[in-house]
């Protein structure tokens, strides 16, 4: 794992050392594609890696815990990232927050090297079956054994003294989300459950719904408080003023959408009616989201569902 991988340190002093100007190219590229590292405290830093989903990076005496891995094809640019942090080394304990292969893709990695991946039971449940996204026929490959999560929980735990995780039950994102809280540093990690960057992935197909992104808004907002810094899946650190303000946003569209339901409307005139148009100029294009948040709704309000 990241042992065997050079640190950037030991890249930029082999270049230094180098009489050849030719290695100089090589160099700047990477550094140009560099991790973006953000500090939240001494010990615990977000991972950037361009393109890809939020990481968060905890350094404790027993090696790294992280909070999502970033895909396969970027597992080992985190790897590398990780290593150049003080004191990163290899990583001890993965929370996978859900099971999306944005978050999930250096868990084969982890798990061939023995150590822990821990995740809500159905997060485990969702990576040892294949999934199939109705909307677009996107198709989800279980994955082996060695890449499903080896410790799994229902309702809450504590991986050592502050740093404590439980399940999201509202299915804000999908219906194995998970919170990890550390509660020294006050920094909450919350995967996709909220988004930091436009309208989220309304995955129904593995039990989100927009109901659940209102409820889970609600949760976590019992878990911050005005000094909380909030780590979500994408985009930049949340506090608790901005869940409070998406939580009204969300709230407003899915008032909208249950009464466009419940009046026997269908997922086009839905769209048609523009519920989250006032929110566009800040979250972008609404219809797709608004589409699948309204398809959301007849697995957990319709009459026959
Ligand atoms: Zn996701």
């Amino acid at each position: 794992m990241s042992q065997n991988l050079p640190t950037r340190r030991q890249i930029l002093k082999a270049a230094a050392g180098a009489a050849s100007l030719a290695l100089a190219a090589p160099v700047l590229r990477l550094a140009a594609q560099d991790a973006g590292i953000e500090r939240l405290a001494d010990d615990l830093f977000v991972v950037r890696i361009p393109g890809e989903t939020n990481v968060l990076a905890h350094i404790t005496g027993e090696g790294l815990v992280l909070v999502d891995g970033a895909s396969a094809a970027a597992s080992g640019a985190l790897m590398k990232a990780l290593a150049g942090l003080p004191n990163g080394g290899s990583v001890a304990t993965l929370f996978n927050t859900h099971w999306h292969p944005e978050q999930t893709g250096s868990n084969d990695a982890i798990g061939r090297a023995g150590r822990t991946i821990i995740a809500h039971e159905n997060t485990r449940l969702w990576l040892a079956t294949d999934v199939i996204w109705p909307w677009n026929g996107r198709k989800f490959t279980r994955v082996p054994k060695t890449a499903q999560p080896n410790k799994t929980f229902y309702t809450t735990g504590e991986l050592e003294p502050g740093v404590r995780y439980g399940y999201i039950p509202d299915a804000a994102h999908t219906d194995g989300d998970l919170y990890v809280h550390f509660t020294k540093q006050n920094v909450l990690a919350v995967g996709d459950a909220i988004s930091g960057d436009g309208w989220p992935v309304v995955d129904y197909a593995t039990g989100g719904w927009i109901g659940g992104i209102v409820g889970g808004l609600q949760r976590l907002q019992t878990i911050a408080n005005t000094e909380t810094r909030i780590v979500p899946g994408r985009g930049p650190v949340l506090t608790l003023a901005d869940l409070k303000a998406q939580y009204e946003m969300y709230a407003r569209i899915n008032d909208r959408l249950t009464q466009l339901l419940n009046k026997g409307r269908g997922p086009g005139e839905a769209v048609a009616a523009g519920p989250a148009k006032e929110f566009e100029a800040r979250m972008g294009h609404s219809d797709e989201f608004v589409r699948r948040s309204f398809e959301s709704l007849w697995g957990y309000l319709s009459p026959d569902a």
